[in-house]
């Protein structure tokens, strides 16, 4: 059985954001505190005893707190059913949460060497010591079955993808530490259970969908798909930013060619929109954009939802 936990859906700055102050934030901050949401990332086990995460969010330590599957086990003095972290691309909000991993205890970080790269060229990594944080590369289109501490096969099968994103916010303009471009920059992520085949899709980040992509994700039994914002021209029109959803390599839920479209009759069991930016307007449990995406099919699930497959 496959079990996966939502530690938290929202984009970078979660939900509300610090120093944000549009509708969605402010209602959060108020009477809204449903509306909360931390940044994104899941869990995910098949022996209900060690857990994988799918990258590791700026709220990390928050999210293990509120998440008892993750507490160490009792009558251990130090454990953690953490085994690993996969990560999928090395933007803050998915790397910065290792920090928080810092004291001592053994896990495996599985992440493209692009992303490696990133990690090695930034020193406050070294906090996770080689010695018990091993660091593992991963390959597009080459799956891997994680494993558990004591070394044996996890039973988890993990095939990372391309799919169509860009590097790092904060590489713009600069040297990536892995060199020219090159494909793992932002990876899809298919999982399974090797016992029961059951298995499900995690793209947080995704700047448009091909045929190919559709192909993929036809018949899946649940998919986690990018849904940073509702339009592309949302910051700007909001006045708060000056980039377009698609200038920051993330595809909008509405309108052509946007996700929910894209995605619209391929049999898909689950669909959830992960990553999603506090000013995008389908947060609100009663607009009318939250009503489209969810005639569609679509949720947006709240901190500690599990799922299982
Ligand atoms: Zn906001």
């Amino acid at each position: 059985m496959l079990r996966v936990v939502v530690l938290g859906a929202a984009a970078g700055g979660g939900v509300p954001q610090w120093n944000c102050g549009c509708p969605v934030c402010a209602k959060a901050r108020a009477d809204h505190p449903e509306l909360q949401s931390s940044q994104a990332s899941i869990a995910v086990s098949n022996d209900s005893e060690h857990w994988f995460l799918v990258n590791a969010s700026p709220d990390l330590r928050q999210q293990l707190i509120q998440t008892p599957q993750l507490h160490p086990r009792s009558g251990h003095l130090r454990h953690s059913p953490i085994a690993g972290v996969i990560l999928t691309n090395g933007e803050i909000d998915a790397v910065a949460g290792l920090l928080s991993m810092r004291e001592g205890s053994p896990f495996t970080i599985y992440a493209h060497g692009r992303v490696l790269a990133i990690l090695k060229s930034n020193s406050i990594f070294n906090v996770l010591g080689e010695k018990n944080v091993r660091r593992q590369p991963i390959d597009v289109d080459k799956a891997f079955e994680p494993a558990l501490p004591d070394g044996a096969p996890s039973g988890i099968d993990i095939l990372p993808f391309e799919v169509p994103g860009k590097g790092a916010w904060y590489l713009e303009g600069k040297a990536h530490p892995a060199g020219t471009e090159g494909a793992g920059d932002t990876l899809g992520l298919r999982i399974a259970d090797r016992s029961s085949g059951k298995y499900f899709y995690f793209i947080a980040a995704c700047a448009r969908v091909t045929d190919e992509l559709r192909s993929r994700l036809a018949g899946a039994p649940l998919v986690f798909f990018d849904g940073t914002v509702w339009r592309d021209d949302e910051l700007i029109v909001a006045g708060l930013g000056d980039k377009t959803g698609q200038g920051m390599g993330h595809i909008a839920m509405a309108g052509d060619h946007g996700a929910i479209e894209s995605l619209a009759g391929l049999d898909i069991g689950q669909k959830m929109f992960l990553h999603i930016n506090n000013s995008n307007p389908a947060l609100l449990r009663d607009s009318n954009e939250r009503e489209t995406a969810e005639l569609a099919g679509w949720q947006i699930p709240a901190d500690g939802t599990e799922i299982t497959l």
